[in-house]
């Protein structure tokens, strides 16, 4: 279960209706313990320019930086987020090709740039696919 305080959770409802009809993405920085907590929301830029409407990129060096950041902190990168402009809030083929194990991967679908559902997922390295973890907003 992947745990975010209400405010937390609107930051990334309100980056993803700002980013509309482009997707948007983010960085989960939680704690270094088997609670998955989010601590902090670090929006990061969408590289990716020619398919911004169905795609995101993170830029790796920008990942090490904030990666550097969180460790200096005693805390970790627990997940990646990211918006499905008028998709449903499920892992794309293309989420599924580039995924890593380990991480939460959270993804906000926005429907018409109002309605958002929020979904969370972890990549189970064996079965090569996407499983379900659910989110606790308090
Ligand atoms: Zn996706």
């Amino acid at each position: 279960m992947l745990c975010i305080d209400d405010s937390k959770f609107r930051d990334i409802e309100n980056q993803v209706k700002k980013s509309y009809p482009l997707e948007c993405c983010g960085l989960l920085i939680g704690a270094n313990t088997s609670e998955k907590k989010v601590f902090e929301v670090r929006p990061t830029k969408n590289w990716n320019v020619e398919r911004a409407h169905d795609r995101y990129v993170i830029d790796s060096k920008e990942f090490n930086k904030i990666d550097k950041e969180t460790r200096k902190k005693g805390l970790q990168i627990i997940g990646i987020y990211h918006s499905h402009p008028d998709h449903p809030a499920m892992p794309s083929a293309y989420d599924t090709e580039h995924a890593w194990a380990g991480y939460s991967y959270m993804i906000a679908a926005i429907e018409k740039g109002e309605k958002i559902e929020v979904r969370s997922w972890i990549f189970n390295e064996e079965k090569k696919q996407f499983e379900e973890e659910k989110i606790s907003v308090y």
